[in-house]
């Protein structure tokens, strides 16, 4: 499957527009504000909490990160007033993370300010590994002045132990997920089991912390052992949930729904969305098979 999936991505550039429309129309609310708004809704009738992310391009100049900004401020109000509860997560590169590091955590301040006037809640999305020192010192930045915001960390980094026993102590709030990108094996696991296995040792660390821990996984394997944590730990609803990517196994979703389980969908919306699934299918080649699929389910 390997040799399909490195081809699949070498031909990416190659599939037909409507082709990876067809398979992000799963995973991605719309174009439009309205309709991330929609679907939030949507989803609090079917009992799930939203994360809402604004889709950006790779931005190139401080003027593009502001305009990430406002589209950030604007769907905070949007949220605010359609009834839904703001709950946005950010990815600080579109903030301008890599070109000026204390511009951008002002720009990220003025969107969780908007949130936290609104009683919301800001998640700061963790990137490559050039990104996760710069991106954790704006987190805990924000952190130090009370604000309410919470950060992610990757399983499959090396270092991760170590941060997620930091910020378990510390009482941040933590979304533990695998990590989409592929990182040399000088700084990451790289099989599965491994990754399985880093997964379930952070885990473990966060909820013997004081922090709210987030179970950023559909792996069926994880979402048992994780349950299983959950019960022997004794693990109050308060201290945690599961979150689940808009579009991606809604049966398993429902199960831990209907088992009591919070859990949150991350809902990404924009005009970026053939970028953004293009950018995901080159930076994780596991994610191509989903274009080989929609390709030969029919009806899809
Ligand atoms: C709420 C949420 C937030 C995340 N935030 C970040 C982040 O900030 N930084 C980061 O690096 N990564 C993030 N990720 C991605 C994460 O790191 C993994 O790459 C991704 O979740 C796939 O790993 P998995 O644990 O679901 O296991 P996998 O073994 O990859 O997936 C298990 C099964 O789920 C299905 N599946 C998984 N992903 C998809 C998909 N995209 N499309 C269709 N089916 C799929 C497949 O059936 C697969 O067999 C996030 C994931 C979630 C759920």
């Amino acid at each position: 499957m390997a040799i399909l999936h490195r081809l699949v991505v070498a031909a990416i550039p190659l599939v037909p527009r409507a082709v990876v429309a067809r398979v992000a129309r799963r995973y991605i609310a719309g174009e439009t504000l309205e309709e991330a708004v929609a679907a939030a809704r949507a989803l609090r009738e079917e009992k799930c909490d939203t994360t809402v992310d604004v889709l950006g391009e790779f931005i190139t100049t401080m003027d593009q990160a502001g305009a990430t900004a406002e589209d950030y401020l604007r769907t905070v109000r949007a949220l605010r007033d359609g009834g839904v509860t703001v709950n946005v997560s950010v990815k600080l590169t579109a903030f301008g993370l890599l070109l000026d590091a204390e511009a951008c955590a002002r720009l990220v301040e003025r969107v969780v300010r908007e949130a936290a006037a609104a009683g919301g809640f800001v998640r700061v999305d963790m990137e490559d590994a050039p990104c996760t020192d710069r991106t954790l010192a704006i987190h805990d930045g924000l952190r130090a002045k009370g604000l309410p915001v919470g950060v992610v960390l990757q399983a499959r980094l090396h270092r991760t132990p170590r941060d997620a026993a930091r910020l378990a102590a510390e009482g941040a709030s933590v979304r533990l997920c695998k990590g989409i990108y592929l990182e040399p094996p000088s700084i990451a696991h790289t099989g599965r089991e491994e990754i399985r296995a880093a997964f379930l040792e952070n885990l473990a660390i966060l909820l013997d912390g004081k922090g709210r821990v987030a179970i950023a996984t559909h792996d069926d394997v994880l979402v048992e052992a994780a349950e299983r944590m959950l019960r022997e730990k004794r693990i109050p609803r308060e201290r945690y949930e599961f979150q689940m990517l808009l579009g991606v196994l809604p049966g398993l979703r429902r199960s831990l729904v209907a088992k009591g389980h919070p859990l949150r969908v991350y809902v990404p919306y924009g005009t970026s969305w053939y970028a953004y699934s293009t950018r995901r299918l080159r930076e994780n080649p596991e994610v191509a098979g989903n274009i080989v699929r929609a390709l030969f389910r029919r009806g899809s």
